[in-house]
């Protein structure tokens, strides 16, 4: 009797050249992707309108008319503009289960607060809080953009987003300089940046006014001239008020633009790609499924992530079980709360989340033998957590072996991985939530290198076979 030795495999060496034009074809959309849509609003709404272009149907109008979706039926759920569920119904009840592939759509980023504006030292600047773990470091002096959206109070929604076209300015965080950073220079690195130093500069001339008409106005309109000037351009460019911001969210992130990598053009940089590189990878796996499902097949799209699935958009609201709930009323002969509650229970799960792949400046952070690679394909993370699994999923061994065998089965590039060495930090993605809904569960994403920087790093082999990944576990886990 003879056996294997087993390692993960680089996957660019066994690949076909069809396979590689493939990956590179994938990535190419991905990259545009990524340059288009960088929050979660944005991701939620080109997915919106690929839906409605794919011949997906709005599940609230179903809702509505009381219609039954029938098997091969394609519906969506938009949740609060923020996150989104779209499905294929299957030939089988709901409550013997559904796959679901889940990623996140948020971002870390910094958010404008309430009241943003202020003058200082003939500048204006915005008041900022991170969203998400940073390094502070990392934001200052590169170029940024603004996307969000200001909510008047008649409801109606003004849309920004200034700092992506060549056309549009930038904005930007100041650093102070070597010369006189000494004393910085000295600081730990978590404290040489504070969350209250996170001010974006957006302008520098102060309003221009007649000079009779400067002399009638009260002096309080003059104390700020700069910031008058900002309240301006913002009143004629977007219609809206310095009070408007109350209702408003302005989310602050990089505005350089996402590229190929390496000289062989085998990687991915940009902003955002946790866990937008999952979220793409899902969507198009389930649009590119061509075939009558047995089992209903979703993705879910969630907010919130970065800040613990928190608020009524994240996977830890009822947003997913409400719809899943919606779901088997319009399909069960006969609904009773019991229908859906077996169909969590028969329900399988991939949380599409990146992984930390191995940093060769870093390779003291893992341990090498259970670490993550670019270059290996999707990652299979059995528990994320920290000191001592706290936090974690911890998926079902019997669960690992059949993706094993679907992912052979398809030929998938696959590896295991967790986040870094025991102690060391830890992490968590939605898993632990959806697992407490009683369905199998795993983290399945793709390795990341400097995560959750404004250019995170990827590995175009990974991003293509999570992308097989998603779409065999879709179509073939029973
Ligand atoms: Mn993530
Ligand atoms: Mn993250």
């Amino acid at each position: 009797m003879t056996t294997e030795k087993f390692e993960y495999k680089n996957w660019w060496k066994g690949a076909s050249a069809e396979e590689k034009d493939a990956a590179f074809q994938f990535c190419s959309g991905y990259l545009s992707f990524l340059n288009r849509h960088k929050t979660e609003r944005e991701v939620v709404a080109y997915t919106e309108a690929l839906c409605q272009a794919n011949g997906f149907t709005d599940l609230n109008e179903a809702i509505q008319q009381g219609e039954r979706l029938q098997p091969g039926t394609k519906v969506y759920q938009n949740l609060r503009g923020k996150a989104f569920v779209m499905a294929v119904i299957g030939t089988e009840p709901m409550e013997k289960g559904i796959n679901i592939v889940a990623s996140h759509v948020d971002s870390p980023r910094l958010d404008f607060k309430q009241t943003p504006f202020y003058e200082d030292t003939d500048m204006v600047l915005a008041k900022t809080h991170y969203y998400g773990g940073i390094k502070k470091y990392q934001w200052v002096c590169i170029p940024l953009a603004l996307h969000g959206v200001v909510v008047l109070k008649s409801g109606e929604i003004v849309h920004i987003n200034i700092g992506e076209n060549d056309s549009d300015p930038s904005f930007v965080i100041t650093d102070l300089l070597p010369h006189l950073a000494h004393e910085q220079m000295n600081k730990k690195m978590s404290e040489a940046v504070h969350g209250e130093g996170l001010n974006v500069v957006l302008g520098a001339i102060p309003l221009a006014e007649e000079k009779e008409e400067a002399e009638e106005k009260s002096k309080e309109n003059h104390k700020d001239p700069v910031k008058m000037n900002l309240l301006k351009i913002l009143k004629e460019t977007y219609g809206v008020d310095e009070a408007d911001f109350v209702s408003a969210e302005i989310e602050v992130v990089p505005a350089m633009p996402a590229k190929e990598v390496g000289f062989d053009r085998s990687m991915i940089g940009g902003y955002g790609q946790d866990d937008r590189v999952c979220a793409y990878g899902a969507i198009q796996a389930l649009l590119g499924l061509t075939e009558q499902p047995a089992r209903t097949v979703m993705v879910y799209l969630s907010d919130k992530e970065e800040v613990g699935s928190m608020g009524n958009t994240g996977a830890q609201s009822a947003g997913l079980t409400h719809c899943i709930a919606e779901l088997c009323a319009l399909t069960a002969p006969v609904y009773s709360d019991l229908v859906t509650k077996r169909c969590f229970a028969n329900s399988a799960l991939l949380s599409a989340d990146v992984s930390a792949a191995v940093d060769p400046n870093y390779k003291d952070a893992q341990d090498k033998l259970n670490a993550t690679y670019f270059t290996k394909g999707v990652v299979l993370e059995k528990y994320t957590g920290s000191k001592g699994k706290s936090g974690a999923n911890d998926a079902n061994p019997e669960f690992i072996a059949a993706l094993r065998a679907i992912y052979d089965e398809h030929q998938v590039a696959w590896q295991t991985g967790e986040l870094g060495k025991v102690d060391l930090g830890g992490g968590g993605t939605i898993a632990q939530f959806m697992a407490n809904l009683g369905m199998q569960v795993i983290d399945c994403g793709v390795p990341v290198l400097s995560m959750h920087s404004p250019f995170e790093l990827t590995c175009k082999a990974d991003i293509y076979n999570a992308y097989l990944a998603y779409r065999a576990f879709l179509k073939a886990y029973k």
